[in-house]
């Protein structure tokens, strides 16, 4: 099915990068997006971010700003903030950090001095770069000591976490990561933050939407401090929230500006208000819920097929899957799935041999294929184009994954995404 034309005025001005967003808009409609932090926007976020809210300078915060003129930004980010607190049941929200990673960054300079010790998850088991990773400035500048999952499990040991904090009395402990299929344990990590006098930073960048729409219990009741993208389950524009207990608003509004950052990019803070307002209708619930069931009947399918799911499944919208059973490296199946039109990450497995540039497996997750529509009828589908594309993988089946990828784009098309241009 192909597209319809559309951004009149961009098509006109810079015909090149207009043709660029067209083919794009093509790519996300024929494929089947199975990376587990992206999604499709609604139509009314992109429109909120592709606003003249775009024109203005707004240093400060609602009420307390540096430039005049705020008669509108102040309302549009006091729309974001009240719904962020309204809706994760919180104290305080700080809708302004850029994205994830500067979010991150400002609970360090809110928390931690130089040269402090901190904890997270360790990359290859599944934590994220900021929370402590050596090539990051957060491995860098402070002393980050990591945990991981157990080899024969694949789940978080909290004997292990805890030893290491009270060895280690980090001023951080992060919990959440990219790669984490099973549901996040807060209170275990929040009692180990309390034994050991951290401060718990809850990174719930990935399941942000799930937790909205209660199919992953909530990080609010134990987390100081709650970071989180709002691109990914959240389905909002590309920005973050940093979110806490009344006693830290302070010392975090006063890390992301003026520590960190200059003006907040208002354009993206109407977008977050928007989606925020989607996540609290019913039918975000029922979305939340669907992803879940998606990837259960995903993981289900892909275990008869005989693949090998680190931790043995999912509980959430994300699957990791080891493909050395397979003979296949996660990059050369992730590089064929992508010819056979289905979008995945080669990806580090825990305790992985191979190196992360070229690791064993695969991520794959549920987001977008169900902001789609596709439901758990589907995954069987879903899971036999999997394990034909990565057997044609092995094979060098290029005839296959070409056939593969029509077949999902005549599935894809009977599911028109959110956002992309219709007849
Ligand atoms: C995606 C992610 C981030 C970083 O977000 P960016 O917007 O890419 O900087 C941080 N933490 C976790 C756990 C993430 O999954």
């Amino acid at each position: 099915m192909t597209l319809p034309l559309s951004h009149p005025a961009l098509s006109a001005t810079d015909p090149e990068l207009a043709a660029l967003v067209g083919a794009e808009e093509q790519l996300q409609a024929d494929t089947l997006r199975l990376i587990p932090s992206e999604n499709y926007v609604s139509q009314a976020v992109l429109e909120a971010s592709g606003t003249v809210l775009q024109n203005k300078y707004s240093e400060g915060y609602a009420g307390r700003r540096y430039y005049e003129g705020q008669q509108n930004i102040d309302q549009v980010e006091r729309l974001a903030t009240d719904r962020a607190k309204a809706l994760f049941g919180v104290d305080h929200a700080n809708v302004q950090p850029y994205s994830g990673s500067p979010a991150n960054l400002a609970v360090y300079l809110a928390f931690a001095e130089p040269g402090d010790t901190v904890m997270g998850m360790a990359l290859p088991m599944g934590g994220h770069l900021t929370h402590g990773w050596g090539v990051s400035a957060t491995g860098k500048w402070f002393r980050g000591v990591q945990y991981g999952v157990r080899h024969d499990t694949g789940l978080i040991d909290f004997d292990e976490v805890r030893d290491l904090a009270l060895k280690e009395r980090p001023k951080l402990i992060f919990c959440g990561g990219t790669a984490l299929p099973r549901t996040i344990d807060f209170a275990a990590f929040a009692e180990i933050a309390r034994e050991s006098g951290a401060v718990l930073v809850a990174d719930v960048a990935h399941i942000a939407g799930l937790i909205a729409g209660g199919a992953h219990p909530s990080p609010v009741p134990h987390a100081d401090v709650v970071s989180t993208t709002t691109h990914k389950t959240l389905r909002g524009p590309r920005g973050a929230m940093l979110m806490s207990r009344e006693e830290h608003a302070k010392a975090i509004d006063k890390a992301v500006f003026p520590g960190l950052q200059g003006g907040p990019h208002n354009q993206t803070t109407a977008a977050i208000a928007v989606a925020l307002h989607e996540a609290a209708q019913p039918s975000f619930r029922d979305y939340a819920h669907a992803v879940v069931d998606n990837a259960k009947a995903l993981a289900e399918a892909l275990l008869a097929r005989g693949f090998d799911l680190v931790s043995g499944g999912t509980d959430n919208h994300l699957i990791l899957m080891d493909l050395t059973p397979k003979d296949v490296p996660g990059k050369v199946a992730a590089k064929a799935l992508d010819r056979a039109g289905i979008v995945v990450n080669y990806n580090t497995v825990p305790y992985d041999p191979r190196k992360p540039f070229d690791p064993s497996g695969v991520r794959i997750g549920t987001p977008s294929l169900t902001s789609r529509g596709l439901a758990t009828e589907h995954m069987p589908a879903v899971a036999g184009w999997i394990d034909r594309g990565v057997t044609a993988a092995r094979t060098g089946d290029e005839d296959e994954l070409a056939a593969i990828r029509a077949e999902v784009a005549d599935l894809m098309a009977a599911f028109p995404a959110p956002g992309l241009p219709t007849d």
